[in-house]
């Protein structure tokens, strides 16, 4: 009774007293209302959800730019975004107004014509929520709707804004209990008449949630938790019920479970649902999780919910018993597809554990499922009871296990765009496998404000395959000993033009670019744009955005932008002019770490910028190239003993590893190359926070002093041996 009473309490007061109104101000210029969304084929200028309409298909009936034209494409203006991390959001385009938005929940209105920027939003994130974020400090992007943009803060807050000043109206505080370590990076999704949100920290301790408020007041409507909480507490609503039935009764309530909803979310005005994507499990081994099994709803699933009421309608899982940071949050696109002579109203999803889904959005039976990369976790997707069918390579629980995918997924959240033209979806797909290992020895100890996964998987050594490693402490395995009658271990990022009635590849092309083989290969190839002028159009982490044909994948123009692309283009017209416009900047759950050589980011820097793109276009300004010193500053002398140096390893591994990969240049600082000052300050960064502001928070509440110096001498080492190398090269 508890803890749910305190749910209640402080639902109640989200509803009475949560929402704050801050002066309604201006004339509705977005005017966007529902019926003229579903009219959105009539006004193809404009741009109004993230995947254009309401089907999320990324796709423009434009033609203005066309196959016989592309090469014609060139710069027509840019915006300096003032960031350095990674930018995913697509752009809206309403009335001649760009909306968009990048790390904390920054939004920008910009015109449409000139990039002239109208108006900025800063929701001044405090710098601790920074250290929340798994996979960088994103936003996955805005919502518009009768004269408001939405949009999430990194810390939890809904925000609307007037479009045409930036003026705050309301805010809510999303967050359930303050005490865990919840954000959000997705972008608000608008059905009906409420706005939906959900967030991320599945990583940590989330339980997962989403929540309608009211358009116009922010007033809570209805919330979905995606998990169960303790059963030995009252359900929250009565589909945890059936939940419960699916989880072990002594399952690890205290860590949250996960199921968060961070990307994908769709609506079908015609059938009144909203369909939601659930993220992975909290910690990721089911073994720990929920020792005596089970399906442990609904985690990994797309659930179809009546936005009136907040009721599910219907769901299908995935991932029954999720093991792998398979989420399914990825994007979802509604169209009506022939399969077996039969038209039918269909939701397809490309989620991180390789299968392609076509289900029927009406009642949530499986139509069809394939992988459309290599899969080793299952054999393939049960036609008659839509399940997966395992085949045992996926339980790592106690030995390593090679895996594919990996834990980035065949498909992360870069859009993938669908044309009804050719009937294919393209799919920024992505090859390759990790080692899982479980990090747990004896009993899982739960931690309330660090990452609970229990397992990780490391992408593996190719270029020593006989190597043996550590990760915080397990041994990882050498390659050679995992990969017996496995598929090919090398990774590769392809542009997968798929056809999802026949589920097989049409036509694809390798997007790698310089790093085939290597894991910077999957991370390459961004979201996807397709039109009716027969292209598809795709930016890369080498700073190109490509023109392809969309029926035969023929490279039709690539332009040099000179930045790191990943989010996914979207197209608009104004004054009769139809242009293409992209927001580059590189990050992200792989991107963060390191900009790897032969990237924009690595070459001119990752400062932020909105580019745009026309017929008769100049070629795109770039930024210098940077001067790489390259020099690693002498580091102090130590004399510390191994087992100092060897704790450090590991609570370097469990607290920092995830930004700091110490691989090179990136949005993360690489330690190794730490100034004397920086060396000096060392326990007032960690322990006390003192550049908070630029996102490394404090970490008193889980490091000591003592800890913090172990962890430094570990770095110092890492420092020695890299400074040793480069005196013996003579640089
Ligand atoms: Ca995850």
């Amino acid at each position: 009774m508890r803890r749910c009473s305190g749910y209640v309490l402080l639902i109640l007061c989200l509803a009475a007293c949560g929402t704050k109104t801050v002066g309604l101000t201006g004339q509705a210029v977005v005017d966007v209302g529902l019926q003229r969304l579903i009219a959105a084929d009539g006004e193809p200028g404009n741009w109004f959800t993230a995947g254009r309409d309401l089907n999320q298909t990324y796709h423009s009936p434009l033609t203005q730019i066309h196959a016989g034209n592309a090469g014609e494409l060139g710069f027509a203006w840019q915006l300096d975004t003032d960031t350095v991390n990674g930018l995913e959001a697509t752009p809206l385009m309403i009335d001649g107004v760009l909306y968009t938005s990048g790390p904390w929940g920054v939004v920008y209105a910009v015109d449409a014509r000139n990039g002239t920027e109208l108006w900025r939003y800063n929701p001044q994130v405090a710098g601790k929520y920074g250290r929340r974020a798994c996979c960088d400090i994103v936003n996955r992007g805005v919502a518009a709707r009768h004269g408001k943009v939405y949009v999430g803060a990194l810390d939890g807050r809904l925000i609307a804004l007037d479009a045409k000043t930036g003026e705050p109206v309301w805010e809510v505080d999303t967050v359930v209990d303050p005490e865990r370590m919840l954000t959000i990076t997705g972008a608000p999704y608008i059905a009906k008449d409420v706005v939906v949100i959900g967030n991320s920290g599945a990583e940590f301790n989330a339980r997962g949630y989403f929540t309608a408020y009211d358009l116009d007041t922010g007033a809570l409507r209805w919330r979905f938790f995606t998990v169960p909480g303790d059963p030995s507490l009252p359900f929250e609503h009565e589909e945890l019920e059936a939940a419960a039935e699916t989880w072990d009764p002594n399952s690890l309530w205290e860590v949250g479970g996960g199921g968060t909803v961070w990307d994908g979310m769709a609506y079908d005005a015609e059938l009144n649902l909203l369909y939601v994507g659930t993220g992975n499990a909290t910690p990721y081994l089911r073994k720990f999780r929920s020792p005596a099994g089970g399906d442990n709803l609904y985690l990994a699933s797309i659930l179809a919910i009546n936005p009136d009421t907040g009721r599910l309608i219907w769901h299908y899982q995935t991932v029954p018993g999720e093991n792998w940071d398979y989420a399914a949050t990825q994007k979802m696109i509604l169209a009506d597809l022939t399969i077996d002579g039969r038209s039918r109203k269909v939701l397809m999803q490309a989620p991180k554990n390789g299968f392609f889904y076509v289900l029927d959005r009406v009642t949530g039976e499986l139509l069809s499922a394939e992988p459309f990369v290599p899969v080793n976790w299952a054999s393939h997707v049960d036609p008659q009871t839509g399940r997966p069918v395992e085949t045992g390579q996926g339980e790592y629980f106690d030995e390593p296990k090679l895996i594919f995918p990996s834990q980035i997924g065949g498909h992360n959240w870069q859009p993938m765009a669908f044309n009804p033209a050719t009937g294919l979806v393209y799919i920024p797909a992505m090859e390759a496998p990790m080692i899982f290992l479980n990090l747990v020895r004896g009993e899982f100890k739960y931690s309330p404000n660090r990452m609970n996964v229990g397992g990780v998987g490391v992408f593996p050594d190719l270029d020593n395959p006989d190597k043996k490693s550590r990760f915080a402490g397990a041994p990882v395995p050498p390659l050679s000993g995992l990969t017996a009658g496995q598929p090919d271990p090398a990774m590769h990022g392809f542009l997968r033009a798929w056809d999802p009635v026949k589920q097989a590849v049409a036509w694809e092309i390798n997007t790698s670019g310089p790093w085939e083989g290597e894991f910077p290969a999957i991370w390459n190839g961004g979201g996807v744009l397709t039109t009716a002028g027969n292209l598809v159009i795709q930016g890369y982490a080498t700073g190109e955005l490509n023109v392809y044909t969309a029926d035969t994948g023929s490279l039709l123009h690539s332009i040099d932008v000179g930045s790191s692309i990943m989010a996914a283009p979207m197209t608009y017209t104004v004054d009769g002019e139809q242009y293409v416009a992209v927001m580059a900047g590189y990050g992200g759950a792989v991107g963060l770490g390191f900009f790897p050589e032969g990237s924009a980011a690595n070459q001119y820097g990752n400062s932020g910028r909105i580019v745009a793109f026309k017929l008769g276009g100049r070629p795109v300004p770039k930024r210098p190239p940077l001067v790489h010193d390259h020099v690693i500053p002498k580091p102090p002398e130590q004399n510390v003993s191994r087992k100092t140096k060897g704790q450090g390893a590991f609570l370097f591994a469990i607290n920092c590893a995830r930004c700091h990969q110490n691989n090179g240049p990136g949005v993360i600082p690489d330690l190794r190359y730490m100034s004397a000052e920086t060396h000096a300050e060392f326990n007032a960064i960690v322990i006390e926070g003192t550049r908070a502001t630029r996102g490394m928070a404090a970490f008193a509440d889980v490091l000591t002093d003592e800890q913090a110096d172990a962890i430094h001498a570990h770095l110092i080492g890492l420092a020695q041996r890299a400074w040793k190398k480069q005196q013996a090269a003579g640089e």
